[in-house]
């Protein structure tokens, strides 16, 4: 452990290029490499296959994340900021491949959560300027601004596709995809893993993450930020097998003023940031769709975040609201080791 945990301090220092290795407790040897991307340390482990192999592999990881970053960034120069700019003018144009797969899936999640998940916001998200810091000004937008960018109602529906041409017949749309687009890139990377033959992995988004099979003769073992205690672990999950935890959490990015928190996941019916919540974290095989799940069950909150689960296909969630009581459903109850007792626990009916 201690190992481990010096490991990860030298892998935080120098933010990439860093590769290590340590023994489990039954000498399974885990390689460990960290790549800074998506605004996130990304910590890879791989098990189970020798040095050279593990070193082929962060290399390509390494280089396709840096790819992945560029390409889908929303209003740097990249292919998806030029579809952003086509989009304005309703004309149909040809966008990149490099895009047209996230966009497909974009339109099938924010269908299935009402639009919870609405990446088409990203005018509002951008001018709420938590994203990379970039814009960020310690005080929220003006009400008129907001107002004005819900007004055009932007929807993934307003993007129509037709073979290889593409437009919107909404020029307010502008596609964000931080909301998925994490968990989108570490499908990816897991199938570039399989295909080099390696069974055993975990690529580790600061908290967001997806598994292959197992470490040693064990499970994985995550933990989950406790949301208002930093540094703490809320929650333990075991998890065994091809599964992908994501949470979404209003800790992540914020500032303060006047006594109240605005965060990054921004409620699309009102155009600030999402109440009621303070953290949700889903489990599902898909990567892609568990990170998208989060983000629109942070905005459902503790009344609706049963139905929209249940319309996206989520079976794992759990959820804090702003009191810090714990929403479950049951068939995530199972695999969750609570580090301590909250005011309130409350089991919801299947899922499954
Ligand atoms: P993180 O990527 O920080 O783990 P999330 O997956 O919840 O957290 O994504 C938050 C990001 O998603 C925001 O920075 C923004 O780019 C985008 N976003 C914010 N609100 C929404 C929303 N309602 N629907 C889709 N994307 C959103
Ligand atoms: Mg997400």
């Amino acid at each position: 452990m201690t190992r481990l945990l010096s490991c990860f301090a030298f892998s935080l220092l120098l933010l990439s290029n860093t590769a290590c290795e340590h023994q489990t407790d039954d000498d399974t040897k885990v390689h460990h490499h960290s790549i800074f991307s998506f605004g996130t340390i990304i910590d890879v482990s791989i098990a189970g296959v020798d040095e050279a192999t593990a070193e082929q592999a962060f290399e390509q990881l390494e280089a396709d994340f840096r790819y992945m970053h560029v390409t889908w960034h929303p209003w740097q120069r990249s292919a998806l900021s030029r579809n952003n700019q086509l989009f304005a003018t309703s004309e149909w144009f040809s966008d990149a491949p490099s895009v047209r797969p996230l966009l497909v899936k974009a339109k099938q999640l924010a269908v299935s959560s009402e639009h919870l998940f609405n990446p088409a916001i990203g005018k509002l998200i951008r001018l709420w300027g938590l994203k990379d810091g970039e814009h960020e000004t310690g005080l929220p937008p003006a009400d008129e601004d907001i107002r004005k960018l819900l007004q055009a109602n932007p929807r993934m529906d307003d993007i129509e596709m037709s073979g290889i041409r593409i437009r919107s017949n909404n020029p307010g749309v502008f596609v964000d995809l931080g909301g998925f687009a994490k968990g989108y890139g570490i499908n990816r990377a897991i199938e570039t893993l399989e295909i080099q033959g390696i069974e055993n992995a975990i690529i580790n988004a600061g908290g967001d993450l997806k598994a292959i099979g197992q470490r040693g003769q064990r499970p994985w073992r995550i933990g989950i930020n406790h949301p208002r205690k930093a540094e703490q672990v809320l929650a333990y999950i075991e998890v065994a097998g091809r599964q992908s935890v994501f949470t979404s959490g209003d800790y992540e990015r914020y500032f303060e003023y006047e006594g109240r928190r605005y965060h990054h996941i921004i409620d699309p019916r009102s155009g600030y940031p999402g109440t009621g919540t303070q953290a949700v974290t889903v489990m599902h095989e898909d990567a892609a769709l568990a990170d998208a799940a989060a983000t629109a069950l942070f905005v459902a909150g503790p009344e609706d975040w049963y139905r929209i689960a249940q319309s996206m296909g989520i079976v794992h969630v759990l959820l804090v609201d702003s009191d810090g009581n714990i929403h479950m459903s049951p068939e995530m109850e199972k695999h969750v080791h609570l580090t301590s007792k909250p005011a309130k626990i409350v089991i919801s009916k299947p899922l499954s």
